[in-house]
């Protein structure tokens, strides 16, 4: 399995087209316009940048500005007939993106780069390990559609409550383990964390198996070190991704967990 980092600065001015209410927690936002027609279909893991609070055309020549009002999301679905771009957006609470999610409204303007980034999933993988937020189930969902004939997906999904179940794909049917935080008082990620020896003993083969961890990042490094350090799994059968960090806005998008 490889994993490539590159991404694409193309941007491109894109309109709302439609909102869907997904759960109470997650908006799915279609995006549509001309100016997607050589957006390329992504992989599975790809990335975009979504550019917020830019008037239409108006290019951004502070670098630091840019970065400030850029933030990272999953292009979920792609159609290259439509040229519609799909992303779901976890409405978290305030954040530069989130907050504009919530208010979204059909017929407004973002701009858009990308996409770069995603996985090559080998021919012959027997089990697909998914631990994910609600902010990386998209991501969760892009990964099954692309599994090949045969592979067993074992995907963990953490999310607030029971209301925020929510189908991964609508092509692939699969069965997550659901972990709750809210009856439990528990902390972003923690659930995860507290799972992952009970997916290790589910795991025959650490060799056939490939695994990817995305979440808060404080406790995507701790499972991380422990799928390492205890259980000894090689590292490129592993992908972890910080895909935000608990109280810090703008999180980088490439965080790792190496260092
Ligand atoms: C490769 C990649 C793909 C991603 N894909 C998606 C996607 O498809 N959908 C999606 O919703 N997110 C996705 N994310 C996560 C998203 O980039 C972050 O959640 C981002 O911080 C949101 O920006 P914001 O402006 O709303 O909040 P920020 O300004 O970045 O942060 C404001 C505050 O909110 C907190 N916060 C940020 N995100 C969350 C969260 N998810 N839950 C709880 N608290 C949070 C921060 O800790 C901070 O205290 C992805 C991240 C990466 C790296």
């Amino acid at each position: 399995m490889s994993f490539n980092r590159k991404s694409s600065r193309q941007m491109q001015q894109v309109t709302v087209k439609t909102i869907e209410q997904v759960t109470p927690r997650v908006r799915r936002i279609v995006f549509g316009g001309n100016t997607l027609a050589d957006f390329t279909v992504p992989n599975p893991g790809a990335h975009i940048k979504l550019i917020f609070g830019t008037k239409p055309n108006e290019p951004i020549d502070d670098p630091r500005k840019l970065r400030s009002q850029m933030r990272t999301y999953t292009p979920r679905y792609f159609n290259p007939n439509t040229k519609e771009l799909t992303v779901e957006f976890v409405l978290h609470g305030d954040g530069l993106a989130s907050t504009w999610a919530a208010q979204a409204q059909v017929g407004e303007t973002l701009t858009v780069a990308g996409p770069g980034g995603g996985m090559d999933i080998p021919e012959n993988l027997k089990t697909m390990v998914m631990l994910v937020d609600e902010s990386a189930m998209p991501t969760a969902g892009m990964v099954l559609e692309a599994l090949p004939a045969g592979c067993n997906p074992i995907v963990i999904c953490e999310v607030e409550d029971a209301s925020e179940q929510r189908s991964l794909s609508s092509s692939i049917e699969v069965k997550p383990t659901w972990l709750f935080r809210q009856e439990l008082g528990a902390k972003p990620g923690t659930l995860l964390e507290n799972y992952l020896p009970h997916v290790v003993a589910n795991v025959k083969d650490f060799d056939d198996s490939f695994w990817l961890i995305a979440c808060e990042a404080n406790t995507m490094r701790r499972m991380r070190s422990h799928l390492l350090k205890q259980q000894g799994i090689n590292k490129d059968r592993l992908v972890t991704r910080g895909y935000w960090k608990s109280g810090a806005s703008n999180h980088p998008d490439h965080d790792y967990g190496e260092s």
